[in-house]
């Protein structure tokens, strides 16, 4: 693999603009309203689905026309159903109308929370969870933000591209975060080999109280959060609980900048900076992407036609993970795309069984026990992973390495954890079914109760009529009767 770091000093180039684009979306948890249907116009930053509580609107890369909407099995997790909306692109790449701030002070942190939330802004180093939810549950809870500019995997420079070519804006956001969550401290958190970067980010803070530079060791993998608040405060996160809730925010530098591009620019998220690595075959380096460019658009405009014989992951070297279909396309999360060229696999390695050496649990950068998690997965004994705190691995593969045995311990772990999830999502969804079958029971009996109280009020409207009716009969009758008898009188 030839040396990447050298991209990440250059500013990023742009990715000539694809034929057509694939938006995913998530629809595993509840049903996805859509906002365009097929054969529409939609412009670049165009919302295409209705957001809700699971779900952060999904905007239009470009502008063109919706050529497809159908239903798509994901194939990193088969039981989660995905929406996919093709874009077919008219290349003039219009945006909507935007409504940029020039002030943002001038407005409440709610205020600016749902302009956060409206332009579709998720975690981009991986989380995927949305910023505004997070903003939200951080109100009057945190006192430190932390800027993660620790990229973990050894070949990406998204990040640090990021920051060396746009500090000035990253730092605004920052000042954004900080004016939303009533933030006193901004920690800038990055490794010990990004020199020029360090320095750059010195030069930019000296005259700001706000900001301090935490320098970590160079460590794999030092970007997760957990990880992230140990190195910094010495303080551990503790179990379902999140940073959150120990009084630190922390955002990835892409989110930041993201932030900043949807407040001061009023910019929804419609790309991102993508670390593409490959061999001298392919296009390397980092790119300004749209989201929903697919990786079949990096193979085909550049040197190498042929991409029958390659192999594809979205990630790095630790985490990346294999993609089979070359039609799925620049998720929000996705900071790299890795093209490999298909080696002969003549040596594959053999698993043996586990000789309990421990090897595993000494390198774990969150304190599981591997070894366990492994045995209690291969059983599918759900109870026991849950209480091994299976959900608390972030997935490094650090164990995965060490192992003497050649045992794909991260494989057992991500099946396992999607079987959890699955349960958890399945128990979600019955309280979700739950809460609707009550409402409507509650609304069917109001509506009856409403219906039978209207059904009362109109017999003794009837009732009253009748009531009326016969009285003027009767008074008819009487005056009838009167009027005779005065005629007789009056003939005698
Ligand atoms: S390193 Fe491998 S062989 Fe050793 S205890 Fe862990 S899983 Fe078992
Ligand atoms: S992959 Fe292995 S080493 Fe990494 S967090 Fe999970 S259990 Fe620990």
């Amino acid at each position: 693999m030839t040396t990447h770091k050298k991209y990440s000093d250059y500013l990023p180039q742009n990715l000539p603009l694809a034929k057509r684009f694939f938006i995913f979306i998530d629809s595993s948890i509840c049903s996805v309203r859509l906002r365009v249907k097929i054969n529409q116009k939609v412009l670049r930053g165009q919302p295409l689905i209705f957001g809700d509580i699971f779900n952060v609107p999904v905007h239009a890369p470009t502008s063109g026309w919706i050529e497809d909407i159908s239903i798509y099995s994901n194939s990193f997790n088969q039981n989660k159903k995905n929406i996919k909306i093709i874009i077919l692109s008219d290349h003039l790449d219009k945006w909507i109308r935007l409504k940029p701030i020039k002030n943002y002070k001038r407005y409440t942190s709610e205020q600016l929370i749902k302009i956060i939330y409206q332009s579709g802004i998720v975690g981009l180093g991986g989380g995927q969870f949305s910023s505004s939810k997070k903003l939200m549950l951080s109100m009057n809870k945190v006192h430190t933000l932390i800027v993660n500019a620790v990229e973990s995997e050894p070949y990406i420079t998204a990040d640090n591209c990021l920051i060396n070519n746009y500090i000035h804006e990253i730092l605004k956001g920052c000042k954004i975060i900080s004016w939303i969550a009533n933030i006193k401290i901004v920690l800038i958190a990055i490794q010990e080999d990004k020199i020029e970067t360090i320095s750059k980010i010195y030069s930019f803070i000296k005259n700001e109280p706000l900001f301090k530079v935490c320098i970590l060791k160079k460590k794999y993998p030092g970007g997760s959060s957990k990880i992230l608040i140990k190195s910094l405060t010495g303080q551990e996160i503790p179990h379902e609980k999140h940073a959150v809730d120990i009084g630190y925010l922390i955002f990835n530098v892409a989110t930041i900048y993201a932030i900043k591009r949807s407040i001061i620019d009023g910019e929804p998220l419609t790309e991102r900076i993508v670390t593409v690595l490959g061999d001298e075959n392919f296009l390397s380096g980092n790119f300004w992407t749209r989201i929903g460019t697919p990786v079949k658009h990096f193979l085909t405009n550049y040197k190498n036609k042929i991409y029958l014989n390659i192999i594809v992951y979205f990630g790095g070297l630790f985490m990346g993970k294999r993609i089979y279909d070359l039609n799925l396309s620049i998720l929000k999360n996705t900071n790299c795309v890795w093209i490999q060229l298909k080696k002969k696999e003549n040596n594959k390695t053999i698993e043996y069984s586990c000789i309990r050496c421990g090897y595993c649990s000494f390198v774990c950068p969150v304190n599981l026990l591997p070894q366990q998690l492994y045995w209690y997965s291969k059983n599918t004994d759900h109870k026991k992973t849950k209480k091994y705190d299976i959900l608390d691995c972030i997935e490094c593969k650090a164990c995965e390495k060490v192992c003497p045995s050649h045992i794909p311990l991260v494989k057992y772990f991500k099946i396992e954890k999607n079987i959890i999830k699955n349960i958890e999502l399945n128990d979600i969804r019955k309280k979700i079914s739950y809460l609707r079958f009550t409402k409507r029971e509650k609304r069917l009996l109001n509506y009856k109760v409403i219906t039978h109280e209207n059904n009362i009020k109109s017999t003794n409207i009837l009732k009253i009529q009748d009531n009326k009716t016969n009285d003027i009969k009767r008074n008819i009758r009487k005056a009838k009767v009167q009027a005779a008898i005065a005629r007789m009188k009056s003939k005698k």
